[in-house]
């Protein structure tokens, strides 16, 4: 197959098999469907450890429908939440929180700073009127590591809610429910386990859940709704993601055959430290310090070349067979190469060298 390798954070490549676990057709009423839906999100629920606190409540849609969803349904009206910031994820949490109507209060950090779970006791100290912290584990803008242990410490301490996005984290960094007081965690179909997108899910603590009825903004997005149906009915609500669900089940059973979340960890380190050491041999510069930089995804400034321009950077790598990603940055340029998906070193190999070779075809040579 002439497909080309996607380093991207999703949609991302994905294997044969999982392709081939959508050559068929469900009715949403069939049950091995039911049955291949409760499987997903029982696997789902332990693959962080929260068998005996939370539940799953799976979702159509891409990530961002899941995270809206849960900010919708989990916090109450009138409610102020405060949004840690070091890059885009977490600024689209806080335009989604003004579009619900709930008050939040921004905490700033740099682009390059993981944020400081002391500000954020602080901040929670000097406004006793904040009730949740919205914090993005992995922010995929840069690729950094936010501290979520520290964090669900310090907010548990100070006696408020926590809802994390780990879209881009799931299954490959390791989350412990169990240990970590989380209200919430969101993730999709397509990022860390590799399925296809279309599915995202809420992984949510049972309690807090069912304190949620009719709190929701939105029908499409009631996860209480989504969840008291599909525990009545072992259906989902509306018309679902049949193919992706069964791709899911098809990927998640590749992840636990593979070693589950400390295999696909050490993976995907392998892939980010080869890309790393081989971009720096070219000549690139990272945009984090290796402390902070999660192996999920990986920015580079451009090269400050005259003659390099990203548009026609990225269609000559991408003849070479490898899709890269522009920049998320608003004030410095760069591009991002993911380290995830259906991938291994060979693969990352391949791509620096079609990097490499792109440069010189560009005539780029300054590159920091
Ligand atoms: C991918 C991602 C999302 C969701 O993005 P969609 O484009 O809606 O799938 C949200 N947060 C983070 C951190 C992500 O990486």
């Amino acid at each position: 197959m002439n497909e080309p390798i996607l380093l991207t954070p999703g949609p991302l490549t994905t294997t044969l098999a999982t392709k081939q676990a959508m050559l068929r057709d469900w009715g949403s009423w069939d049950d091995t469907f039911n049955a291949l839906t409760a499987s997903v999100c029982a696997d789902l629920v332990g693959i962080v450890h929260g068998e005996q606190t939370h539940v799953c409540i799976p979702l159509q849609g891409s990530g961002t429908f899941a995270v809206e969803a849960a900010l919708g349904t989990l916090v109450p009206k009138g409610c102020k939440v405060l949004v840690p910031n070091n890059g885009a994820y977490c600024q689209r949490i806080i335009r989604i929180l003004g579009y619900l109507g709930h008050e939040a209060v921004e905490l700033p950090f740099g682009d390059d700073q993981p944020a400081d779970p002391a500000r954020i006791g602080a901040a929670l100290l000097a406004d006793p009127a904040i009730s949740h912290v919205a914090q993005v584990h992995c922010e995929t803008g840069t690729g950094i590591l936010n501290p979520l242990p520290k964090i669900a410490q310090v907010v548990a301490q100070a006696g408020r809610r926590l809802i994390v996005d780990a879209m881009s984290s799931y299954g490959a960094i390791p989350i412990d429910l169990g240990t970590m007081p989380v209200d919430a965690l969101i993730a999709a179909s397509g990022k860390c386990l590799e399925g296809v997108p279309g599915m995202g899910f809420v992984i949510a603590r049972r309690s807090v859940l069912i304190d949620a009825a009719g709190q929701s903004h939105s029908l499409a997005m009631d996860l209480h709704d989504q969840w008291t149906y599909m525990q009545r009915t072992g259906q989902w609500r509306f018309t679902p993601p049949t193919h992706v669900v069964a791709a899911l089940r098809c990927a998640i059973d590749q992840y636990l055959a593979e070693g589950g979340q400390p295999a696909r960890l050490a993976r995907y380190g392998e892939n980010c430290a080869t890309l790393v050491s081989n971009m720096r041999r070219l000549g690139f510069r990272t945009f984090l310090d290796d402390a902070m930089q999660a192996p999920i995804i990986v920015t580079f400034h451009a090269p400050p070349d005259h003659a390099y321009e990203f548009v026609e950077f990225y269609h000559r790598v991408r003849e070479k067979g490898f899709v890269l990603y522009p920049g998320k940055l608003t004030t410095v340029d760069t591009f991002r190469v993911g380290c995830i998906g259906a991938i291994d070193v060979t693969e990352i190999r391949r791509a620096t060298e079609a990097i490499g070779a792109t440069l010189l075809e560009m005539g780029v040579q300054k590159l920091g």
